[in-house]
């Protein structure tokens, strides 16, 4: 049965192998037993029960807490050739019958609804004629009140399970891992024997990066301007620093925009939106966004401010790099970020329990910020799961920036501080240090401390940078109040005795966070536009990872197009052709050979049949058939065992021209052309007539190869700079096969 699974994740999904975990899932769901997996996001949670879905008998039944996101989940499967739909209460009566009619006629092999559905008599009474075979619980924690998104809805799912005729297999996804949370997963949803997995909370592919003692908006502003192309998300701990963030990049031109709570509902799903669609590469926003945000290639998550405890930092940065794809989240500290956020629990809550919680997490992520050891084994440490050591992959395992012996300045500032005899703001200390007439340092007598002036060499801005940097790393204390002051504490005396040495690192420099070629360009803006065709967000067509490999390995055939991660047949049919003929033009262009290595790679339970996609069909005709669901078969797209180009050769040899050819088999000529290359290269010739009208007349023909006899046949651009204008690419091509092929 795992081996159907995989013919169907390389068939649909166009994925040559499983993620961590995903394979031992599926396999407990197609056994028919009850499942609860803990992954993180981004860890691939969809495809473990769409993919049983698919194999399984009968309809699975998602429930999903996000109405704002089922019609992206479902216009994503639809996309892959799955026949799919939701019901929610974005849809009309009359388009909700629709959908149960086509339930009930075993049109569809996978339904996402909302858990309030489920209190619906004529729901369930549909239901209960019907063969479900899975209930798939999408955000499982919610009928945990443990959890942070506690929904009453999702205590009426055990019910309703309960009260169908036959007990379908009922999965659970979550990426919520605490102890409670899952016993209240298995108790509440009333699993059977349930196998539970808990995937490692690891995501290997972000960069984590905790900053200090920078000055933020310099920082930000280069980082942005480094990545302007990318999608990045920046978090702030108010609306009004969201608003002061967003203004500072729209005036200097970035395409961004905001969402907070400050902002009308309608504004706040325009912006969204606008994000999602890749109309605007930057989203500033406060923590009211990213709930229901699937959005597989944000490249980078920015917290501008400290945020109020670790579960949502790790929530926020999880939303980075969901493609798998290499991300950053950065982490700019200051320690005013400390003083909002206990006024915002202050502010926030009556209730001192509570009050005392949230003092308790901030603390904590205060020792995140401020540890020096490695900054994912604090956090996978704090999530409870075990860590493999050094990462290598944060700002304190990898040392950026050279490192600097502060020791002497730092003595400078904290011997201030003492000999100033009671505690002071931050400027007072700055005024005395830098040795300034203000007169009420003037009026206290600071001027007669041994310290006064002996920073003149610093500017105020710096020396306060360095005070700060002091705070952050608890060299000094920061004691908040209306006026909040500074004290020494005992790391301070260690440092003043030189017992203890104060080393910092040089500012982190910007760079570049990814290069891609033009090509990956190219393929970028011809995917926004075939997605506002079809309005569906860009992702939906082709994540990045699959244009990354297009833009790299250059696939120009239909068979090298499916080998590319992320490349099933139903998408490699409706826009492979689009996508092979910007690939081929960017080649000719450049001048690029291109040669094929196929990686995908299929085991069959009648042993691996190398590079073929295609020989999983039968197996899953026959299951879909055995299903008696057959229109859910008519809609899976037929596939040819025989190779694409060989129908094209076939067709040649029928007397067809290729601009017949072309218009019946509804490709383009360069994908005919292609075809007849293809043949040449597996060793064949061209010994039988070709009719290549539809691709250049007589006059072309004359004219290249006049071309050709200056310059050769053996590269197209010379050839192309010495025509018409108007002769294409396609045409010269054709001339060359037409006169020189063997
Ligand atoms: P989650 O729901 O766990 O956050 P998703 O199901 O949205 O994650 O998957 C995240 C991304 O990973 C999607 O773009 C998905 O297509 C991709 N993905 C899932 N499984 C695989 C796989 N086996 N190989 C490659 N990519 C995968």
């Amino acid at each position: 049965m795992i081996n159907k699974a995989l013919e169907v994740l390389n068939k649909y999904y166009g994925y040559s192998s499983f993620r961590k975990g995903q394979e031992k899932i599926i396999e407990e769901i197609l056994n028919g037993r009850d499942t609860v997996a803990i992954m993180p996001t981004g860890g691939g949670k969809s495809i473990c029960y769409q993919i049983p879905a698919l194999l399984l008998e009968g309809v699975t039944l998602v429930i999903s807490p996000l109405i704002s996101l089922m019609k992206d989940q479902v216009d994503s499967i639809k996309e892959l050739g799955v026949e799919a739909a939701y019901i929610n209460s974005s849809l009309s009566s009359n388009e909700i019958v629709i959908i149960l009619d086509k339930l009930k006629n075993g049109q569809l092999k996978i339904i996402y609804v909302a858990p309030e559905r489920l209190e619906s008599n004529s729901f369930i009474t549909l239901m209960r004629e019907i063969n479900i075979s899975q209930v798939a619980i999408d955000e499982a924690h919610c009928v945990s009140q443990w959890g942070h998104d506690f929904r009453t809805s999702y205590r009426n799912i055990k019910g309703f399970i309960k009260s169908l005729n036959k007990r379908p297999i009922v999965s659970a996804f979550t990426a919520t891992a605490t102890e409670e949370v899952r016993e209240d997963i298995v108790t509440l949803l009333n699993l059977k024997n349930p196998k539970v997995f808990i995937q490692g909370f690891d995501r290997e592919n972000l960069k984590i990066d905790v900053l200090k003692g920078i000055n933020k908006k310099d920082f930000l502003l280069n980082y942005v301007r480094e990545n302007s192309e990318l999608s990045g998300i920046i978090y702030t701990a108010t609306r009004n620093e969201a608003d002061k963030v967003y203004e500072a990049l729209l005036s200097r031109g970035y395409s961004v925009g905001r969402y907070h709570a400050g902002l009308s509902e309608s504004e706040r799903t325009v912006n969204q939106e606008a994000f999602v669609y890749d109309k605007v590469n930057l989203m500033v926003a406060t923590n009211a966004f990213g709930m229901g945000i699937d959005k597989p290639n944000i490249r980078y998550v920015i917290h501008y401010n400290m945020p109020k405890n670790i579960e949502s930092y790790y929530q926020e940065i999880g939303r980075a790099g969901r493609d798998g794809e290499k991300s950053e989240c950065i982490l700019l500290f200051s320690p005013s970020d400390v003083h909002t956020q206990k006024y915002i629990i202050d502010v926030g809550t009556n209730n001192p329990e509570r009050k005392i919680n949230e003092y308790k997490k901030l603390k904590q992520i205060m020792d995140f910020v401020h540890c020096n050891s490695c900054l994912r084994e604090y956090i996978l440490t704090y999530f409870g799961e075990e860590s493999p050591g050094e990462c290598n992959n944060c700002s304190n395992c990898n040392l950026e920036g050279e490192l600097i012996d502060k020791t002497i300045d730092a003595q400078k500032v904290l011997s201030c501080v003492y000999r100033m005899s009671r505690p002071y703001g931050v400027n007072m200390i700055i005024d005395v240090l830098r040795g300034s007439q203000n007169k009420k340092l003037l009026d206290l007598r600071l001027n007669e401390l041994s310290t006064y002036g002996i920073m003149k060499s610093y500017s105020k801005e710096n020396l306060k940078e360095f005070i700060n940097t002091l705070t952050a790393h608890s060299f000094l204390e920061s004691v908040e109040g209306e006026y909040p002051v500074i004290k020494l504490n005992q790391k301070s005396i260690e440092v003043l005795k030189s017992k203890e040495k104060v080393i910092f690192k040089e500012p982190k420099k910007v760079e570049r966070l990814v290069v891609n070629n033009d090509l990956f360009e190219n393929l970028r803006a011809l995917r926004t536009q075939l997605a506002a065709a079809e309005g569906v967000p860009p992702y939906i067509i082709f994540g990045d990872t699959s244009l990354k490999e297009m833009s790299t390995r250059y696939p120009i055939t239909m068979e090298q197009f499916l080998d590319i991660s992320g490349v099933g047949e139903v998408k490699a049919n409706k826009y492979g052709e689009q996508f092979i003929k910007e690939i081929i033009s960017y080649t000719e262009k450049n001048n690029i050979e291109v040669s094929w290595n196929f990686k995908k790679d299929i085991k069959t339970p009648s042993g691996s049949k190398k590079n073929s996609p295609y020989n999983s069909e039968e197996a899953l005709v026959d299951k879909v058939q055995d299903n008696k669901t057959e229109d859910f078969n008519k809609k899976t797209p037929k596939l040819n065992k025989e190779k694409s180009f060989e129908i094209t050769i076939n067709m040649i040899k029928n007397n067809k021209s290729l601009g017949q050819i072309a218009v019946e088999r509804e490709i383009a000529v360069t994908t005919v052309l292609s075809h007849i290359t293809e043949f040449l290269k597996e060793g064949n010739s061209l010994d039988f007539p070709v009719d290549f009208t539809g691709v250049f007349d007589e006059q072309v023909e004359a004219l290249v190869m006049e071309a050709i006899k200056e310059v050769g046949a053996s590269k197209l651009k010379p050839i192309k700079e010495r025509v018409p204008e108007h002769i294409t690419y396609d045409q010269i091509k054709g001339v060359i096969l037409k006169n020189f092929s063997e």
